[in-house]
């Protein structure tokens, strides 16, 4: 058989690796060295060469763009294509699981997603439902306990709170937060893995059958697994898996989110007679590129160590420009986009990566100024937009009644006249009767008296419009037979119903009237559409364009091949979409379109042009990060990420002055962009500048230049009618067009045009 094709284009380790013998393994490497094509290359050699049906083969990735590019990939390597093949993130491929087994895995069949911003508002309300002080137990943070506890593979009950009054209260919250979901049939990213991986425990027999079926597994970005992961695998790979993993312990940037780089070096423990295999050429980055990146990480401790070389061009310096605030970075990389794309043409092979998603915002205003198509990945998305979760919760009511998280938000957006007292009264009745908001109100409504009766008459009214919504996309037909038939396993071998007694109202609505038009018909009858029509804060319009889209969005959904084998229903399929891709971008990629994202989501792509922006201390590396040498050696680490992205062309960019938090800071540039070594940088403009002590390293020897026909002296003390005094430290431009920075002393910074300033010198 011909199989060039798979290891023609490889180096000798990559070849190693793609053709090894049956047995675990570890591909341990640094950036560009072609860990991902290995890992795809090795699916093809093991169908190909090994005869492994596609069936046989999980692929985990780190997000689902990564997915899709590999299984558009394999689809080439593959001649009888990938159909039956996993590939797939760890939360996608639970959810899938979970989809096909929630009878076992003790969830109702429309148990939907929890995304992470409703999940802070169900433990809110959990918090106040246990009388507990907000602000002594902020939601944001317990969430953020809950999910640590999750990943870790901790239920309430286990865990250990001995005498710590506030970890007791955390573990209250946890519990009562955990009631609410199981009540009202929401499932939390943390918890699709968590159920998942109890599943494999709880259920022996369809453990036994993904043993048997996944005997290969293959995992990307390895370096970043948590605890729970790392678990889910070894549970999975059993006795007889294959496992192949491939990682950078230098890339690992998720240590705050609970990942565990030890995971590496516990692989070649737990997996016996696991090799480790290294790869040393770089192919992605030029020289210049690549010795900045190794610069930078070499001042990490405690690194496996690895080398990369290229035998690439050595490449154009990288870039540096110091710009006099945020607004100037945005303008000067707008301007070079510009340039490129005259000249190339490509607007997609740019992307401007930055530390914090609040930062693509002036580069949006410039790009929109500039009508250059755009995209940014992360930040707040389509699906995380308030009208968007709004249009959805009315699905999700029709879909599942109880689910709660849904029902507190629809049965006022638009307002209903359904007060907070009123609400308060079923929350209530919801908590000690351990029952949904649904059912709360159903009860209210049938045997309360705590409601008077306009009240009664507004819960009614919402009521019934969920279920005439839900009768206009009509009821289900019975599905067919689901997976647990498949595997012999007794119907009724669910641990404990959520819901043993659902009611009429709680049957599962299908898709009979197409999607987009349920989607539509819920806009229109649920009165959303006119009321963001009327809506006179500000961005009406868009609101109710992103309405519309919604629509389209929905009229092109197409369910995957995974979404039907999990037996989903298109609404269902839709909705979990929603909420999993929520932290991904829009679904749909666009052609040509500069890439904004933050670079944690950058991490494992590549482009030929990078502006890393925002290179300042205090946002880069972040004020909590420099104080601890742990998450500053975790920043650095996404510096190197940062840098290594790019294949051509490097520009770094810091501002001297940024807007943060509603007030101008001066900011230093960030340390990193000194552990560049200074012979493989161009500054790019260098201009006028007072010297004060803003530089570190290098930037401090660089002599301040004076202008000539400046009005005032750099230095000189000046004073406002409107900021008092303050002093001049920067001036831009010439002429007419000179701005002056001037720092004032109760006023801050400002930049103010020197024709219009009115200042006086003293
Ligand atoms: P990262 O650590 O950033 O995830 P990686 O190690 O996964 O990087 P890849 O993305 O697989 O690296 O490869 C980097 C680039 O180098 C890709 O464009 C890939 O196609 C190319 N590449 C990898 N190996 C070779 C090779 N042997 N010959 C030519 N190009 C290669
Ligand atoms: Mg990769």
């Amino acid at each position: 058989m011909d199989v060039s094709h798979l290891i023609d284009s490889l180096n000798d380790a990559q070849r190693e690796a793609v053709c090894a013998p049956p047995g675990h393994y570890l591909v341990l490497a640094g950036a560009g060295s072609g860990k991902t094509r290995v890992l795809t290359h090795r699916i093809g050699w093991l169908n190909q060469v090994e005869h492994v049906p596609p069936w046989a083969i999980l692929a985990v990735t780190f997000t689902n763009k990564a997915s899709g590019e590999m299984r558009a990939r394999l689809e080439q390597l593959i001649p009888g294509g990938t159909q039956g093949l996993t590939v797939g993130t760890f939360h996608g491929i639970a959810h899938r699981l979970l989809r096909r087994h929630w009878r076992e895995a003790g969830l109702p069949e429309s148990f939907q997603i929890l995304d992470a911003d409703d999940q802070q508002r169900l433990v809110k309300r959990v918090v106040a439902g246990l009388g507990l002080d907000e602000a002594r137990f902020p939601p944001r943070q317990a969430a953020w306990q809950i999910n640590s506890w999750k990943d870790e593979g901790k239920r309430a009950e286990n865990i250990e709170h001995g005498q710590h009054p506030v970890t007791r209260t955390l573990v209250q919250i946890y519990q009562a937060y955990e009631d609410a979901c199981r009540r009202a049939g929401l499932v939390d990213f943390a918890e699709l893995l968590l159920r998942a991986h109890e599943l494999w425990l709880k259920q022996p027999a369809i453990l036994e059958h993904y043993q048997q079926r996944w005997r290969y597994l293959l995992i990307d970005e390895f370096q970043d697994t948590n605890a729970l992961q790392y678990a889910w695998i070894r549970v999975l790979a059993g006795s007889t898996g294959q496992v192949f993993v491939v990682g950078d312990d230098d890339q690992a940037i998720y240590g705050w989110r609970g990942a565990k780089v030890e995971n590496v070096q516990q692989f070649l423990r737990d997996f016996p007679g696991a090799r480790t295999i290294k790869l040393e050429q770089n192919y992605r980055s030029t020289s210049n590129i690549l010795k900045a990146a190794n610069s930078v990480i070499e001042r990490n401790g405690g690194r496996l160590g690895k080398q990369l070389w290229t035998a690439g061009e050595e490449g154009e310096r990288i870039a540096v420009y110091a710009a006099y605030n945020e607004q100037d970075e945005a303008r000067f990389v707008i301007e070079r986009i510009r340039e490129y794309i005259a000249e190339h043409g490509e607007a997609k092979d740019c992307a401007i990566l930055y530390r914090s998603n609040a930062q693509s915002r002036n580069f949006e205003e410039q790009l929109i100024q500039h009508d250059i198509p755009y995209r940014v990945y992360g930040g707040l998305r389509f699906f995380e937009r308030a009208e968007i979760k709004d249009a959805l919760s009315y699905l999700r009511l029709t879909a599942n009644r109880h689910d709660d998280a849904a029902f507190e938000r629809a049965v006022n957006t638009p307002p209903r006249g359904i007060g907070d007292r009123t609400l308060d009264v079923l929350r209530r009745r919801a908590r000690n009767e351990r029952m949904s908001m649904w059912e709360a109100a159903l009860s209210e409504l049938s045997m309360g008296n705590e409601l008077a009766g306009r009240a009664k008459n507004a819960v009614k009214g919402f009521l019934s419009m969920i279920d005439e919504m839900a009768h206009a996309f009509a009821p289900s037909p019975p599905r067919g037979e689901g997976w647990s038939e498949e595997l012999g396993l007794p119907k009724d071998s669910a641990p404990d119903n959520p819901s043993p007694n659902p009611l009429p109202g709680g049957e599962r609505a299908n898709a009979v009237l197409p999607l987009a038009e349920q989607i539509d018909h819920a806009i229109v009858q649920s009165g959303l559409r006119e009321f963001y029509e009327k809506d006179s804060r500000g961005n009406a319009e868009s609101r109710v364009e992103n309405l519309d889209e919604l629509v389209n969005v929905a009229s092109r959904f197409e369910m995957t091949p995974d979404d039907i084998e999990a037996g989903l229903n298109e609404l269902s399929a839709f909705l979990s979409h929603a909420a999993l891709e929520a932290g991904e971008g829009q679904g749909e990629s666009w052609d040509n379109c500069v890439q904004l994202m933050t670079l944690h989501s950058a991490k494992g792509l590549e482009f030929p042009l990078v502006f890393l922006v925002g290179l300042e201390e205090g946002l880069f590396p972040s004020q909590r990060s420099i104080e601890d040498e742990g998450r500053l050696e975790e920043e650095r680490r996404l510096a190197y990420v940062g840098i290594t992205r790019a294949r051509e062309r490097l520009v770094i960019s810091h501002a001297e002055s940024r807007r943060m938090h509603g007030s101008e800071m001066l900011a230093r540039p960030s340390r990193f962009l000194g552990e560049v070594p200074p012979s493989l940088v161009d500054e790019v403009r260098p201009r006028v500048q007072v010297s004060r002590p803003l530089y570190a390293g290098r930037f401090a020897a660089t002599p301040p230049s004076l202008k000539e026909d400046l009005p005032v002296k750099l230095g000189q003390r000046v004073s406002h009618p409107s900021f008092g005094e303050g002093v001049v430290v920067s001036a831009e431009g010439s002429g007419a067009h000179t701005r002056l920075q001037v720092n004032f002393e109760s006023a801050g910074s400002k930049w103010l045009v020197a024709a219009y300033a009115k200042l006086t010198p003293l």
